[in-house]
């Protein structure tokens, strides 16, 4: 399977203000993209400063459409588009418990904060305890205290915290694990890159009282999921 190509190490030389510029037109972008349509998604994403959850020899990369390497052994920051594309048909939104499986910068995150907002909560998995140390330190930075990181096998979900209306899951897998739809609401609805014939399918499930319903997104490329729900 081909991966996606890495920019070489630099180092950064791009200010505050040359990353706020990069950030509106990204946002624009993916507007006209058609890939952004939701109000608070977009005020999200231009609130969290991305360049921040990224490693300094590749932020100056931080608004192209390149997963760039975190801390970890098999981490990454998903391209800008990644979230947009996640959250739109997840319907994420003001007031949701949501859970994302595979932390990674701690990026997804901060955004899925912003879009929650007071009412909702944000909790991440990630289970490499290298890229959960990194995302802890950005989450930190970036100012967001109630974001819970539990460094653990998401494909077993966080039972503490349960239950949760959305759920991303940011690596593939075969199957949508189970204790994750045993943690979602009635009618809540996850995300994931579904590993079907050697392609990733990003599909969405919707929990119903006797089934789930499914919606193929499209066709991507993610990192393996691990643990015990692992591909
Ligand atoms: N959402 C992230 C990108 C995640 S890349 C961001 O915004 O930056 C996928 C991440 O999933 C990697 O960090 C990998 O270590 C993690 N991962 C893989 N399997 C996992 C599992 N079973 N539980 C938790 N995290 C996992």
């Amino acid at each position: 399977m081909r991966g996606w190509p890495v920019p070489p190490p630099t180092p950064p030389t791009k200010t505050a203000s040359q990353f706020a510029v990069e950030r509106q037109l990204k946002v624009s972008a993916l507007e006209a993209q058609g890939l952004l349509t939701s109000e608070r998604i977009k005020a999200a994403l231009l609130r969290v400063p991305r360049e921040e959850f990224i490693p300094a020899e590749y932020r100056d990369f931080a608004y192209e459409e390149v997963p760039l390497p975190l801390p970890g052994a098999a981490a990454t920051i998903s391209c800008p588009h990644s979230y947009p594309l996640f959250y739109e048909p997840l319907g994420l939104g003001l007031g949701h418990r949501f859970l994302e499986v595979g932390t990674g910068s701690g990026y997804g995150a901060a955004v899925a904060r912003e879009v929650v907002g007071d009412t909702g909560q944000v909790t991440s998995i990630e289970i490499d305890p290298l890229t959960h140390e990194f995302a802890r330190q950005n989450v930190a930075r970036a100012g967001y205290a109630d974001v819970v990181l539990v460094l653990g096998d998401g494909g077993l979900g966080h039972a503490p915290r349960a239950p949760y209306d959305r759920i991303a899951i940011t690596a593939a897998c075969r199957e949508i694990p189970p204790p994750l739809i045993a943690q979602l609401t009635l009618g809540g609805r996850i995300i994931a890159p579904l590993l079907q014939d050697g392609v990733q399918r990003l599909t969405v499930v919707t929990k119903r009282a006797d089934a789930t319903d499914r919606q193929v997104i499209c066709d991507v490329l993610y990192v393996r999921l691990q643990g015990q729900y692992g591909s």
